[in-house]
C-alpha cells in the first residue's frame, strides 16, 4: 500500500544488528527502504545481515560517543545520499539490587538507552531537517511504565526515552520530524535470554502475564517501525505506544 511505502527511504537503525532492531530492520527493508545498521560488533552483523533482501549496509559505531553518533549519520549520508528514519533501538541492561549498583555502571545504563538516543537525534536532526523532515522511533519499554527491583538504571532510562521523546517531538513538530516511542512487551532476543538466566521466575512470570500468553518475537516488532517510519503517521508525534501483547493493559 502507498502510504506504507518506504521506497526511496534511507533508515539508520542502531543495534540493527540482533533482536527487536533486526526485526525491525527486515519490515522497513521489506517496505523498500534502504538501511545502515549500526552496532558495535562486526562479526554478529555479518551473521545477521547474511540472509537480508535489500539495500543494506553495517556501519560499526558505539552510540553512546557524540563523535562516533555524528560520524554514522555522516556515514549513511555518504552511503545512500539522505537520511529520513532514526530508529534509536541500540541498549542494554545490568540486573542487580539498586543499592549494589557503582556509580560506573549507573551511567553505562543510562549512557547506553538514554544519552545514545540524544547523540543520535542531535546528530541527525540536521540531516532531516534539511531534507525536509523525518521519522524518530526511540525505543523504550514495559520499565517506562513500570518498575522492577532489578532494573532501577534501566528503568530510568527508558522513562527518560519517553519524555526525551515528547520534548523532541515538540520541538521539531515544525521541521517535518515526528517522534514517537515504541515500548515493546517481553520479546525473545539476546536480552532477555540473558534475563531470563539472571532473574528466576521471569519466564513464567511473562507467559501468565502477557494476555497474548506468548513471548513476542523480533518480527513483532517491524510493522510499527514501518507504520511510524511512513506517510501513514504524519500525524503521529511524541506518543509511546506498547506493542506488548497486552501486558501494559492488564491490571
Ligand atoms: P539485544 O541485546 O539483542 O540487542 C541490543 C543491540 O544493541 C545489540 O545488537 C547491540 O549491538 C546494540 N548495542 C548495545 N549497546 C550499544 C552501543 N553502545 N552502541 C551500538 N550498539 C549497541 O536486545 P534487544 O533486541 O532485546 O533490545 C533492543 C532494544 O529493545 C533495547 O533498547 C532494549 O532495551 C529494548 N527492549 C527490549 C525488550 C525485550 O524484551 N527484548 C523489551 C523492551 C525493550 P552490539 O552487540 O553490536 O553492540
Amino acid at each position: 500500500m502507498r502510504l506504507f511505502d518506504l521506497t526511496s527511504r534511507v533508515a539508520i537503525v542502531t543495534g540493527g544488528n540482533g533482536g527487536i532492531g533486526l526485526g525491525m530492520a527486515r519490515g522497513l527493508l521489506e517496505a523498500g527502504a534502504r538501511v545502515v545498521i549500526a552496532g558495535r560488533d562486526r562479526a554478529k552483523a555479518e551473521a545477521a545481515l547474511a540472509d537480508l533482501a535489500g539495500e543494506h549496509a553495517f556501519l560499526e559505531a558505539d552510540v553512546t560517543s557524540e563523535a562516533a553518533c555524528r560520524q554514522l549519520v555522516a556515514g549513511a549520508v555518504a552511503r545512500f545520499g539522505r537520511l529520513d528514519i532514526l530508529v534509536n533501538n541500540a541498549g542494554s541492561s545490568i540486573r542487580k539490587a539498586p543499592e549494589a549498583y557503582t556509580e560506573a555502571e549507573w551511567h553505562a545504563v543510562l549512557d547506553a538507552n538514554l544519552t545514545s538516543t540524544f547523540l543520535c537525534c542531535k546528530a541527525a536532526y540536521p540531516v532531516m531537517k534539511q531534507g525536509g523532515g523525518g521519522k524518530i522511533i526511540n525505543i523504550g519499554s514495559m520499565m517506562s511504565i513500570f518498575g522492577a527491583p532489578y532494573a532501577a538504571a534501566y528503568a530510568a532510562s527508558k522513562g527518560g526515552v519517553v519524555q526525551l521523546t515528547k520534548s523532541l517531538a515538540t520541538a521539531w513538530a515544525g521541521d517535518g520530524i515526528q517522534v514517537n516511542a515504541v515500548l515493546p512487551g517481553w520479546i525473545d532476543t539476546d536480552l532477555t535470554r540473558r534475563a531470563r538466566e539472571q532473574v528466576e521466575g521471569l519466564h513464567q512470570h511473562v507467559l501468565s502475564r502477557t494476555p497474548a500468553g506468548r513471548w513476542g518475537m523480533p518480527e513483532d516488532m517491524a510493522g510499527i517501525a514501518v507504520f511510524l517510519a511512513s506517510s501513514g503517521a504524519d500525524f503521529v508525534t511524541g506518543a509511546a505506544i506498547p506493542v506488548d501483547g497486552g501486558f501494559s493493559s492488564r491490571a
